[in-house]
């Protein structure tokens, strides 16, 4: 959730007299870093993953399933206890493997990530599952007994009726106004405090969320939401609900939390070069909707400076890659910049594609504001320029290099949910990671109109989507082919190394971070996967992909005999797609005949390599999942949950997830993550017989199991 300074924060009333000082100096910030950082290239790919968790607290004589609010406890144990195992020395060179934990919005939230961010080895990804196992172990290590951290998007009863918390609070407080959640949910550093009443504040009302109610059998139409206290008259906002901001067939959310208070799943990279992290960016709300009635359209602007189409928190809005592929065509969506901050940017070096994005995010406020954070060193310090950035909340997050760490140019990947169990957290980590490299290296073009982009997230939140929903997608991946004047001539790295190539290079590697901005030495260990230590190829000139990459013919491109593209209209450049044909492949007309869908991507890519056999398992292992989720032979967490509920013996038919069944879904959620209960329809079958072998022989174990001074995963079972 980005900086977490300490100091007094000012109200909105003066945070917005402040506005624009921040703003100024936060670009300021930005060009310095710009301008210091823009050809620094030659770093190695580095990418991490963060998963959140909720913290459940059982009752189980009561059958109540809890969100405890113990954050802060936790969290401090698991920061004593990370700070141990350093100072004990046995990890000297093994940072990695002693995990990070982080605050969340939530108080019945944490986040972990790895201890340091994974290379660009094929062995690294070996490392990805038993990692996020042995995070999910600690965290549980440092609860009580009846406490268990759960990867779970949202809890069911979240507001709902009765006790929901440990402890129990009522609804209220003078920080959110909810009707459902108590002040007492959210983390209390004073920074979320001030972030969600700044927002209320900013945008005159409480913040407004619709869901539609699923309609069952016995549900009464119209349904209009018994558990809203439409008569509650404790603060002025109270009246919001009755005068139409809950509407009919709906579930009414009024508070930061229900948005903030979910969990998922990020994926960082750190690319080699500036231009590498904007060819990435390609790949892939109403909760902090802050926007002035004004600035939503619902009135004439005239103390407001834009009119404003989306929330902080929504898809990306426009592509930054400087290549030729990306058509200005592409960015067709309606957003509003900061003319004159574009212009500044420009004006000092800063093309107009980058500085158009950036005079995007900068249209915002900035929502809290530490009175004694003011005065910066704008050569020293990007915090006004984070400020902006980091409450910018979406899909994909461009991230300039921290001024003064060895970190470089990054790109973020927000969209994912969280999965129920690390099996699947990490296979959807590393099939991403393999379909970014797969893109870099095979010089792909994903582009089509970033409109068409939005339409797909807003069909992708349609109940059942995957099986009910099509999606926009290019038809031609490899469109313009290498070679081709457009090609975008990448200066990426050189595709995934293996360990054994790697280790043979001899540059110093580069010294990386825990994830907390904090750098220190990489790890020297000698049965790791040795972390890559080639640097991308730095200036080359335009060429195409690695020569290995097309030097067989299962990995040539598809298109290899069609004609090059001269670039037609963009409407003939993409159709709708299945889930399943856009992961899986599809040989429809309409298609083009031979499109290789997602994991026919990644497979062309690995064609090229030389991949050993347990890296050529954990990877399959990962694809299954993908695979079967897209093609509908296994479920999804939500139908799996609908279903659940719907053939539980207590459930009416009415829509109502009562206290007792969702004690019954959450106990069972937590026993299919502990391998306590079979889902032969959400996960594949022998899904966890790696999983046990990782704990005593796999590649974690052989990694970090000294570090970790037991057997890491503690035997067979995590528990
Ligand atoms: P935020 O909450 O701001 O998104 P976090 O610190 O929680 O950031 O997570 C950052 C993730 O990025 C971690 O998983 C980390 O391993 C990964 N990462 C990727 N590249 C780098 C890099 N160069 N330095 C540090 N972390 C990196
Ligand atoms: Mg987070
Ligand atoms: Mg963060
Ligand atoms: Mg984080
Ligand atoms: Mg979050
Ligand atoms: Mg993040």
């Amino acid at each position: 959730m980005g900086l977490l300074a300490l100091g007094t924060p000012l109200p909105w009333s003066e945070a917005k007299k402040h506005a624009d000082y921040v703003r100024e100096h936060g670009i300021e910030q930005l060009l310095h870093i710009w301008n210091r950082l823009k050809d620094r290239t030659g770093d190695r790919l580095l990418w991490g993953d963060e998963i959140e968790y909720l913290v459940i607290s059982y009752d189980d004589e009561g059958k109540n399933a809890r969100l405890s609010l113990r954050q802060t406890e936790i969290l401090q144990d698991l920061q004593a206890d990370a700070q141990e195992r350093r100072d004990a020395g046995s990890g000297k060179g093994k940072e990695a493997c002693i995990p990070v934990f982080h605050p969340e919005y939530g108080r019945y939230m944490l986040e972990s990530t790895p201890g340091a961010p994974y290379g660009a080895t094929l062995e690294d990804l070996l490392l990805v599952e038993g990692n996020m196992r042995f995070r999910r172990k600690l965290a549980k290590s440092r609860m009580k007994p009846h406490e268990v951290p759960l990867t779970l998007t949202s809890f069911p009863r979240l507001g709902a009726p009765g006790q929901f918390t440990d402890p129990y609070y009522p609804p209220g407080g003078g920080v959110a106004r909810s009707l459902f959640l108590p002040d007492e949910v959210i983390n209390q550093h004073v920074r979320f405090p001030t972030l969600t009443a700044n927002i209320r504040r900013r945008r005159g009302s409480k913040v407004a969320i619709n869901m539609p109610v699923f309609f069952d059998e016995k549900t009464p139409r119209p349904f209009i939401d018994p558990t809203v206290p439409r008569d509650r008259d404790e603060w002025p906002e109270d009246k919001n609900a009755r005068e139409g901001a809950a509407l009919d067939d709906h579930i009414y959310l009024d508070a930061m939390g229900f948005g903030m208070g979910c969990c998922c799943l990020q994926l960082t990279f750190q690319a080699c070069s500036v231009g590498e992290a904007r060819r990435m960016w390609d790949v892939i709300a109403g909760s902090v909707d802050d926007r002035t009635p004004e600035e939503r359209g619902l009135e004439p602007l005239k103390h407001d400076r834009f009119r404003i189409p989306k929330s902080r928190y929504d898809s990306v809005d426009c592509y930054i890659a400087d290549t030729p592929s990306n058509r200005p065509e592409y960015n067709d969506n309606d957003m509003p910049i900061d003319t004159a901050i574009r212009d500044r940017l420009v004006s000092r070096g800063m093309d107009q594609l980058l500085a158009t994005h950036f005079a995007h995010l900068f249209i915002r406020d900035p929502i809290v504001i530490f009175e004694e954070t003011m005065c910066q060193d704008d050569e020293k310090s990007s915090d006004h320029f984070e400020n902006i950035q980091s409450t910018n909340w979406q899909t994909v997050r461009f991230k300039p290099p921290p001024p003064g760490s060895p970190i470089g140019w990054r790109v973020e990947f927000r969209s994912m949910e969280v999965q129920l169990t690390d099996y699947e957290n990490a296979a959807f980590s590393v099939f991403i990671v393999l379909l970014t490299r797969a893109i870099m290296t095979l010089g792909l073009n994903f582009y089509l109109p970033i409109s068409k982009v939005d339409e797909n997230m807003h069909r992708a939140h349609r109940r059942d989507a995957i099986n009910t929903q099509r999606f926009f997608f290019r038809k031609n991946l490899f469109d313009p082919k290498p070679g081709h004047p457009c090609d975008p001539g990448l200066d990426t790295n050189p595709a995934f190394t293996t360990a054994s190539s790697s280790a043979s290079a001899s540059a110093p590697p580069p010294t990386h971070s825990n994830g907390n901005g904090h750098a220190r030495e990489p790890s020297s260990a000698s049965d790791c996967p040795s972390l890559p230590v080639t640097a991308c190829s730095s200036h080359a000139p335009s060429r195409a992909p690695s020569p290995s990459a097309y030097s067989s013919p299962s990995t040539a491109p598809s298109s290899a005999t069609s004609p090059p593209s001269s670039f037609g209209p963009v409407e003939d450049e993409y159709a709708e797609f299945t889930l399943a044909e856009l992961i899986n492949g599809s040989t429809r007309p309409e298609h083009g005949g031979d499109f290789p869908g997602l994991i026919g991507v990644v497979r062309r890519y690995l064609a090229g390599l030389d991949v050993s056999d347990e890296v050529r398992r954990g990877i399959e292992r990962s694809l299954e999942l993908v695979r079967r989720r897209a093609d509908g032979s296994l479920v999804t967490l939500a139908t799996y949950i609908r279903r659940f509920v719907r053939a539980h013996p207590q459930y009416q038919g009415d829509s109502v997830v009562s206290q007792e069944i969702n004690y019954d879904l959450v106990r069972a959620l937590d026993q299919i993550e502990r391998g306590d209960r079979d889902a032969p329809d959400l996960l594949p079958a022998g899904w966890r017989d790696e999983y046990e072998r990782d704990a005593g022989s796999g590649a974690f174990a052989r990694c970090c199991g000294d570090v970790l001074g037991e057997a890491p995963l503690g035997g067979a079972k995590v528990d």
